[in-house]
């Protein structure tokens, strides 16, 4: 049986966070009334001009840096035309062969380690309108208020080999977007969406096979799901003796099924030729380097210093670097609890938060456990206050109640016991009450330690340190 390998690349449309349009002055604001924000130079009246909107150009200057591409010092405009009722010009203004940025790349982390994904390009570009199918009895409506919108387009090279590598990448990228502020990441509303390219090849087949392209995908799971279905589409295909066509598809998420859109256009089909509109868009040295100054310490430079600095494990240093805010209320914690282990705050972000986030459907700027009260929390679980077993329930008590983990121990009398005299006491009364036992453990019968231990965490109610306890009881066991 023949063994396949998938072959996949993404473009990916990210919305640029500026407050007015690429070519003209109207607001990008989400959610506004129909056409009210859509002006002359959107609807492309005859007589109107576009200028270019510093603000977009230097959010893909700042994209360029972070992804370690090379910024071109010019590139063009050109017009990709085609007819479509949400575009009103006629054509797109958007970069064909001299795009803004060129090249650079985006470190992944799967299942199967650290995988680094090319990019072919970025390029800035214009989106269209948007048709509306609802309320017109028959008819279809247009509302251009996202005409004009800014959009820088991230073009991969065919890297990925799966599913899980091209929604690692998709992710990777997201956070990307959101960490540097150019893009405010908001999926249901639009601002990332990708096109994802798939194609199979026998195993060990040096030439790509045919691909098709599903378009317009809004969530994680839609670009997981859409592949796996594409894929096995394709090989059965094969496999049944037909051939893949070059197709555009679109991914219906209801019966879980691509189906085919259009046939693939070619690029000339587009008939694109540079915008006589625009100059030319010239990028000095000194903006580039002005825009690296004010750039972030980036996810990778800062997932390195996890790793290296603070030990952190590649797979725990990646998961915290996945956001700029999981980073920031990372080193928020650490910085507030004073000679706790790194490890052990990455395990409890990672861990009892990220779980508790997920539960709450809430992303972590909006957890409800602060990073001081995670803090606290982890200085009395490290200096031996309360046992793992007592934070985690402090952490429930955090999370449903707020409140801090002192104020919570002292109330509910949650302090563990670590005084020795204390726990010294209780074990030899257990080894005077129990003569036969003691015994047994002496005659080399181990298992009754498991005894003592037990009765031990009931005299306490379970608030002696396991540790300390076990250390006293064996000694005062062995006699
Ligand atoms: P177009 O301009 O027609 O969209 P490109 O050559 O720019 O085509 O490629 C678009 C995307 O498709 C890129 O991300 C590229 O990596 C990917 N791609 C190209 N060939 C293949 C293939 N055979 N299988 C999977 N993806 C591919
Ligand atoms: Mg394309």
């Amino acid at each position: 049986m023949t063994q396949w390998e998938v072959v996949i690349g993404l473009e990916t449309h990210a919305q640029l966070s500026t407050e007015s349009k690429i070519f003209s002055g109207a607001s990008t604001a989400f959610g506004a009334e129909p056409n009210t924000q859509a002006c002359a130079v959107d609807l492309g009246l005859p007589g109107v001009l576009p200028v270019i909107n510093r603000g977009a150009v230097e959010r893909a200057i700042r994209f360029g840096l972070a992804v370690g591409a090379e910024v071109a010092p010019r590139s063009v405009f050109a017009r990709k035309n085609y007819f479509y009722p949400d575009l009103p010009k006629g054509y797109q203004i958007s970069q064909f062969e001299l795009p803004v940025v060129v090249g650079g790349g985006l470190t992944i982390q799967t299942s199967q380690g650290e995988k680094h994904v090319r990019l072919t390009r970025a390029h800035l570009e214009e989106d269209a309108g948007k048709s509306l199918h609802e309320d017109f009895h028959g008819l279809s409506g247009v509302d251009l208020n996202r005409a004009g919108t800014p959009l820088l387009e991230i073009v991969t090279e065919p890297d990925m080999r799966s599913a899980e590598e091209a929604v690692a990448y998709a992710r990777a990228l997201h956070g990307l977007v959101r960490w540097i502020e150019i893009c405010d990441g908001n999926m249901q509303e639009g601002s990332f969406r990708c096109d994802v390219n798939v194609s199979v090849r026998p195993m060990g087949q040096p030439e790509f096979g045919t691909r098709c392209e599903i378009k317009n995908l809004n969530s994680f799971r839609f670009i997981e799901r859409a592949i796996e279905c594409e894929v096995k589409r394709q090989i059965e295909l094969i496999e049944d003796g037909g051939t893949v066509v070059q197709q555009t598809r679109l991914y219906d998420p209801d019966r879980d099924e691509t189906r085919s859109m259009r046939s693939k256009e070619d690029a000339m089909d587009y008939r694109y030729f540079p915008d006589p509109d625009l100059p030319p868009l010239l990028v000095g040295a000194d903006w580039v380097a002005r825009v690296a100054a004010g750039l972030p310490e980036l996810p990778v430079a800062r997932r390195t210093r996890f790793a290296d600095a603070l030990g952190l494990s590649a797979y725990d240093a990646a998961l915290l670097t996945a956001s700029r805010e999981a980073a920031d209320y990372f080193e928020a914690v650490l910085a507030a609890a004073p000679g706790v282990d790194a490890k052990l705050v990455a395990n409890w972000v990672n861990g009892d938060l990220a779980a508790a986030l997920k539960r709450g459907d809430l992303d972590i700027a909006h957890s409800q456990v602060s990073n001081a009260q995670l803090a606290g929390l982890l200085v009395r679980l490290a200096d031996g206050t309360v046992s793992g077993k007592m934070a985690k329930e402090i952490f429930e008590i955090l999370w449903s109640e707020g409140g801090d983990a002192d104020a919570i121990i002292d109330a509910r009398g949650m302090r563990q016991i670590s005084d020795s005299g204390e726990l010294q006491a209780v074990l030899q009364q257990l080894i005077d009450e129990n003569p036969a036992q003691v015994a047994e453990y002496r005659g080399g019968k181990e298992k009754v330690f498991g005894f003592f231990v037990g009765k031990a965490m009931k005299a306490t109610a379970g608030k002696a340190n396991p540790a300390q306890l076990n250390e006293l009881l064996r000694a005062l066991l062995a006699g």
